[in-house]
């Protein structure tokens, strides 16, 4: 389908004819027609379904303005019923006055002679599809709270902690690799320290290897002193240390 709508539009673009006042962008139109199949579907029946994609492709697509004249007897000829009958005229009908009913497109005062006016609203101005979209865009961006996820066993979230500290040991601050680190709890597993990516900090092999079960604070002062890193970088991973230790305190105490 998507294909299908992209090689007309493209078709359209060659021909060089003048986009309408009323004509939509061809971005417009496939967003538009997106919300179509996402969220009016949601609304309507097949048929009253069926009967306004096929208004809103005459519309905006065919003739590029919101009000058309249409004859029924046209529409959805080339579609097939349930029972692989031409659809009728009568379900034809049926499906355009529950648009009209539920204001999904309006019906213009008949003028003497005239074949039937109507006015097609986007799928965005309906109400009910305008709530949809609202609520769906409020959850793409909802918070997902991951303070309390396992960040030491979850391989992918171990990479997280590494990538937290720019790919560097936290002690020493020399560069590692994501196949060759480890993860040093802050609060040890011993005393009750949970996974939490607060209560951890990526380290090298050789930091692993010996701070063992020094304090941090002590442990980054001897790399300090050992001249591995500078004042600056141990005032500053001091400084993280503590934030780190503020927040999971936070989390663990239910702040
Ligand atoms: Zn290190």
């Amino acid at each position: 389908m998507q294909n299908y709508i992209k090689h007309k539009i493209e078709e359209l673009i060659k021909t060089g004819k003048e986009p309408q006042y009323e004509s939509l962008s061809a971005i417009e139109f496939l967003t538009e027609f997106d919300y179509a199949t996402k969220y009016l579907s949601r609304l309507l029946k097949v048929r009253p379904f069926v009967m306004y994609i096929l208004l809103f492709k005459r519309a905006y697509f065919e003739e590029g303005k919101r009000t058309i004249t249409v004859k029924l007897s046209e529409l959805g000829e080339n579609l097939l019923s349930d029972l692989g009958q031409p659809m009728s005229h009568d379900v034809v009908k049926r499906g355009v006055n529950d648009l009209v009913r539920l204001r999904i497109i309006e019906k213009r005062p008949p003028k003497p002679g005239q074949i039937n006016e109507y006015e097609v609203k986007l799928p965005s101005e309906i109400r009910e599809v305008k709530e949809m979209i609202k609520k769906s865009e409020e959850k793409t961006d909802e918070f997902v709270d991951d303070s309390k996820d396992d960040f030491y066993t979850d391989p992918q979230k171990r990479i997280e902690i590494l990538k937290r500290e720019d790919y560097k040991c936290f002690y020493c601050l020399r560069e590692i690799q994501r196949d060759d680190f480890y993860l040093d709890h802050l609060l040890p597993r011993t005393k009750g320290g949970q996974n939490y990516k607060t209560n951890l900090v990526a380290s090298c092999r050789t930091c692993n290897t010996k701070k063992n079960a020094t304090e941090q604070e002590e442990f980054l002062l001897q790399v300090y002193r050992r001249g591995l890193i500078t004042q600056e970088e141990y005032q500053g991973q001091k400084e993280k240390l503590v934030k780190l230790k503020e927040e999971y305190n936070q989390i663990e105490s239910g702040i």
